[in-house]
């Protein structure tokens, strides 16, 4: 089962959410698959950074750079609803400190950015 629901997810060339694989799965083994079992593995890859959460979208993302350690900043394509992620430490940086003045600990900054990807906006 969390081979088969990590194949679709990186089958996906867009964020997906649970519903999505879910339906794909379903579609694939002839057999209905829970979109809440789903969601319990897709949030097991992310605890294991196999895979990133699109906060904004409600949608996961095969994580195509499991070695990072910069806080990832996901852009998010509101036509087409691709994502690309970046990093830039002097934004997360500010955000990690400023939870810090705040009283925060264990602070771990989530920050999208929606707008139209490169193709859309042509
Ligand atoms: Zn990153
Ligand atoms: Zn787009």
């Amino acid at each position: 089962m969390r081979a088969d629901i990590f194949n679709e997810l990186a089958c996906q060339d867009r964020p997906a959410s649970a519903y999505d694989i879910a339906e794909s799965l379903s579609a694939r083994r002839g057999k209905r698959v829970a979109p809440n079992s789903v969601y319990r593995i897709l949030d097991l890859f992310v605890a294991n950074n196999l895979a990133n959460r699109i906060e904004s979208a409600n949608a996961y993302l095969v994580n195509t750079h499991p070695g990072c350690r910069h806080d990832c900043i996901f852009v998010i394509c509101d036509d087409c609803g691709s994502a690309r992620h970046l990093d830039d430490d002097r934004v997360t940086g500010a955000l990690r400190q400023a939870g810090q003045g705040a009283g925060f600990a264990n602070i771990r900054p989530v920050v999208e950015l929606r707008g139209l990807c490169g193709d859309c906006a042509a």
